[in-house]
């Protein structure tokens, strides 16, 4: 998409938010990945407002830079000649393997491959351990991974490890990072983000009830986790663990992060659970630990500051997801139209039949609105901060797997009985972005934050003092 200045004649989109007022002027949108859009704005309200200051016109530029547009070219051609064909093959070997949790040798030779192309660590704005891009210059790199489960791994690229080797990278020790983070990177590695319990409801994370006591020059775990995505996989070697080390502190400083190795004594994977009854490679943990002892040097940014870190981790992995979900979302339309044009029902394809047409044409809008929102959020976090970015990145959080889950919802009735198989790949994708609703918080965590913000700039707006906040 282009900027004008004015609607064009047959232009059909502007857009408003207070003051700022756009004109965006639709190009041919790709396959693969996000259209270049720019968009005029005028800054409105405060960063607190979403990223916005007074004052001049501010350029939303959402145009692929030379280095994204690059590297989108090289990871498409690399998923046309080997991730594509290599998802079978990394199905047969986790059926022969004989254990849902093996690691098919087919992924070592797609890393090897990707990185010998340079598209490696592509998550991590840092230039010196990572590719260097902003989110924006990610996002599109982000989608493509997101078409097949298989790439993001390929790529180094994959939760939960790009969440643990962001919080590594900015809170972790020169001795943890040469220990953990320089074999993460390296992607001969994998690790785990232990925090949500079975025992508490995890999405108020104040809830959180494992102990980290300090011992001399360690400190003892006790407590049970589940939903540690990573601890099933063959790889997977440390654990960041979240628990309290002083519970009589303020609320927000009781917790604490500390590096936990897998194989540590008192560490048992009890088992993986299931997502609508399928075993993931990686696994999602279930696990306890009893008398647990680390050293004390294994402790993240110092005690009590667990939910600094917390916040840090979660804001990109965010939005990682989001971009993913669309490269999954826009897959299962492809899926979409190529059944509805080519099975026929009552002497027509189905793609002849107005309700099916109703939803080819309502997913394609859903997912240009989702993606359009992503890149605001990836613009606003590389231009404002994650901090200020905040709501928006809440505001994602919930609308884009919903929307994405709608689309493939739709697929599958297009596919009839095939779709709810393994026949093809959308029951998965389903159960996928279903999940995604839950991990990373539930969506009516992120909706509170969203509203509660509303409410807080109506009431202001209103001059209204009296009501609650
Ligand atoms: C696929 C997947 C992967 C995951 N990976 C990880 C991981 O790697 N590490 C990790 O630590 N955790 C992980 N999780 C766990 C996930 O973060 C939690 O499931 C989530 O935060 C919710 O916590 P809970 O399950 O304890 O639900 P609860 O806190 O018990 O909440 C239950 C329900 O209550 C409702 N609810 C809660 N709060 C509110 C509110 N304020 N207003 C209205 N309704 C509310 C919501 O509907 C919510 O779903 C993963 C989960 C899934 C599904």
């Amino acid at each position: 998409m282009h900027l004008r200045d004015e609607p064009p004649a047959g232009s059909t989109a502007t857009c408003e938010r207070g003051r700022a007022r756009a004109v965006l002027v639709p190009v041919p949108l790709t396959r693969d990945a996000s259209a270049a859009l720019c968009v005029r704005r005028r800054r409105c309200g405060s960063p607190e407002d979403g990223g916005f200051l007074e004052g001049d016109d501010v350029l939303m530029n959402f145009s692929f830079s030379d280095r994204s547009e690059r590297l989108r070219k090289e990871l498409l051609s690399f998923m046309d000649e080997h991730v594509y064909p290599a998802e079978l093959v990394y199905a047969q070997q986790l059926s022969d393997a004989g254990s849902p949790h093996a690691h098919p040798p087919v992924m070592e030779e797609l890393k090897a491959e990707a990185r010998g192309r340079g598209l490696w660590n592509l998550f991590l704005p840092d230039a010196e351990h990572g590719a260097g891009l902003t989110n924006l210059e990610y996002a599109p790199l982000a989608e493509i991974m997101g078409r097949t489960k298989i790439a993001a791994e390929a790529c180094n690229c994959n939760a939960p490890d790009t969440g643990n080797m962001e919080v590594l990278h900015e809170f972790g020790t020169p001795e943890q990072q040469e220990r953990w983070l320089r074999p993460l990177l390296d992607g001969e590695i994998r690790s785990g983000f232990a925090m949500t319990e079975p025992d508490v409801a995890s999405s108020d994370a104040t809830n959180i009830a494992m102990r980290i006591e300090r011992n001399g020059d360690q400190y003892v775990l006790n407590g049970r986790k589940w939903w540690t995505t990573g601890a099933l996989h063959p790889n997977c070697q440390i654990l960041v663990v979240m628990g309290k080390t002083d519970p009589s502190a303020p609320t927000y400083q009781q917790q604490s992060m500390i590096l936990c190795p897998l194989d540590a004594n008192g560490v048992t994977v009890e088992r993986s659970t299931t997502i609508f009854g399928y075993t993931e490679p990686e696994g999602h943990g279930l696990l306890t630990f009893e008398e647990v002892h680390v050293p004390a040097s294994n402790i993240l940014a110092g005690e009590g500051m667990g939910f600094l870190i917390a916040q840090a981790r979660l804001g990109p992995g965010r939005i990682h997801h989001c971009m993913r979900a669309i490269g999954v979302a826009e897959r299962a339309l492809e899926l979409m139209c190529e059944r509805a044009d080519h099975r026929e029902t009552f002497g027509s394809p189905l793609s002849h039949y107005g309700n099916i047409r109703d939803w080819i044409a309502e997913s394609r809008i859903q997912l240009e609105m989702a993606r359009l929102l992503v890149l605001k959020t990836a613009w606003l976090m590389d231009t404002v901060g994650n901090q200020h970015a905040r709501i928006e990145i809440a505001g994602i959080k919930f609308a884009v797997p919903e929307i994405c889950q709608q689309v493939v919802d739709r697929a599958i009735q297009v596919h009839g009985g095939g779709g709810i198989s393994d026949d093809f790949p959308l029951a998965y994708m389903y159960a996928g972005l279903r999940s995604l609703r839950l991990a990373d918080g539930p969506d009516e965590v992120h909706k509170l934050s969203v509203a509660r913000k509303e409410l807080r700039r109506q009431r202001e707006r209103r001059g209204d003092l009296r009501t609650p906040a």
